[in-house]
């Protein structure tokens, strides 16, 4: 779109401090980001650090879910079995979620050994699970091959289940309101890892881990994941290639994958405009939500750091354009943060930028902020939260106040974090054996 076409008289100009009052006469401060009790890293330049690229390290084993069902036959024909023998192995995992050889008696014995070591090594040991929410909320903390930990968060909801998962241990992205990113990116996660963590809730939910359980049969299918929102650790559209193999085979029917819809798969992001559009173009029409936070480059800037690189003009083209190949409609994300991002103005400027690229192709989710460390990070008043609602439903925007679960187990949005205490427990889980 022409941004002159924008009416931008209510936006800061350029290079200028933040103005609070462009347009109303609401006589509230603003607040600025900056980090307190931790130190953002920074780069020569003096501006936050951005990790693109995972560190070079070693890289978790093959495991049968990083592979297509043509390559997992390859595999087993290389080691002298039939074909088939692929199948009978994916279908345990995907939809028994066993790598039991105890449970896999249709597999030759005198093989099974060796078919579990080649297929399936072991990616995550669990090393802590916080339940609240009356058991309707489980937080996962797991310890990956390599001692790096990541997290978790399934949820219980009325008619669905939806977990939460990570996609890189750390962020690269370095957003000051958000927990994972403090200790900057540790490395990608492979794709079977990230598929794994769903494949470990569907046993949870088997095994009656999640509260109650519907009865199975007269028809009714066991119950497992159903949503996937990739809102855990890491920014997804950095590991773009493991976390799009994941997305396939989470989708794939089975024994292929877990034969999931496309539409219950969310894929969030900070912003990366090329992935965006490369996504576009995969044909694979996932939820797609852009993390925004703020409508004018001013604060974004801030906010968000890698907005030195895509501008607000430029996530919410590529975010229209995302709608225009796929139907679907996008989410933009906004964790209203008292005093900084939540002025009315605001919400009118962030009206506008979305209904001046037409109607009907988006919707807004404000969610109060989380706590993170740090006094200037604070939820926004319930009144001026309300009235951040009121102005973009008032202008036609569709917007929806969410909030998370889990802040009590420091599950929600923007807390997962391998803290001390979990590194802690992690070494005693490992030295137990
Ligand atoms: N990197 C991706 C996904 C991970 S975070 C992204 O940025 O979209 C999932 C969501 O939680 C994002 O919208 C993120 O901005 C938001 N978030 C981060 N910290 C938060 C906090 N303290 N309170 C509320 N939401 C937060």
């Amino acid at each position: 779109m022409d941004p002159n076409k924008l009416n931008h008289a209510n936006q800061p100009e350029q290079g200028k401090l933040i103005r609070t009052r462009p347009r109303t006469a609401d006589a509230r401060p603003q607040t600025r980001p900056r980090t307190e009790g931790w130190t953002q890293l920074t780069g020569p330049d003096g501006r936050p650090t951005l990790q693109f690229a995972s560190p070079r390290v070693k890289q978790p084993p093959v495991h049968l879910a990083d592979l297509t069902l043509e390559e997992r036959e390859a595999k087993v024909v290389e080691l002298g079995l039939p074909k088939f023998r692929a199948k009978q192995l994916s279908k345990h995992y995907f939809e028994h979620h066993t790598t039991d050889p105890g449970q896999m008696t249709d597999l030759p014995k005198d093989r099974r050994d060796e078919l579990i070591a080649e297929f399936f090594p072991p990616l995550l040991t669990e090393v802590k699970r916080l339940v609240t929410d009356d058991g309707a909320t489980i937080k996962f903390l797991w310890r990956l091959f390599d001692g790096a930990l990541v997290e978790s968060v399934l949820m219980r909801y009325p008619g669905r289940i939806t977990l939460c998962v990570s996609s890189q241990c750390g962020c690269g992205m370095n957003c000051p309101f958000c927990a994972t990113g403090q200790a900057g990116l540790t490395r990608n996660m492979s794709s079977a890892e990230i598929l794994a963590q769903v494949v470990e809730a569907n046993r949870v939910i088997a095994e009656g881990g999640l509260g109650r359980m519907r009865e199975e049969g007269n028809g009714a299918e066991a119950e497992r994941v159903n949503n996937i929102v990739f809102m855990g650790m890491g920014e997804p559209l950095a590991n773009y290639k493991r976390v799009m193999n994941a997305v396939r085979r989470m989708v794939a029917p089975s024994p292929e994958g877990l034969g999931m819809s496309a539409r219950g798969i969310t894929v969030s992001t900070v912003g990366l405009a090329p992935a965006i559009r490369k996504l576009a173009d995969e044909e694979i029409p996932v939820t797609f939500a852009l993390s925004l936070h703020a409508p004018d480059d001013e604060l974004r800037d801030e906010l968000i750091p890698v907005n030195s690189r895509w501008k607000v003009d430029e996530i919410l083209d590529a975010a229209r354009a995302y709608f225009d190949r796929t139907g679907r409609r996008v989410s933009i994300e906004y964790a209203l943060i008292k005093d900084m991002n939540d002025h009315g103005w605001r919400a009118d400027l962030l009206a506008e930028k979305l209904n001046a690229r037409g109607r009907g192709w988006v919707h807004v989710n404000p969610i109060p902020l989380n706590p993170t460390p740090g006094s200037v990070w604070t939820r926004s008043e319930p009144a001026v939260t309300r009235e951040f609602v009121d102005r973009l439903n008032a202008a036609g925007i569709p917007t929806t106040l969410r909030d998370t679960r889990g802040k009590e187990i420091d599950g929600a949005c923007g807390q997962l974090v391998a803290t001390e205490q979990d590194r802690r427990d992690a070494e005693a889980f490992a030295a137990a054996g």
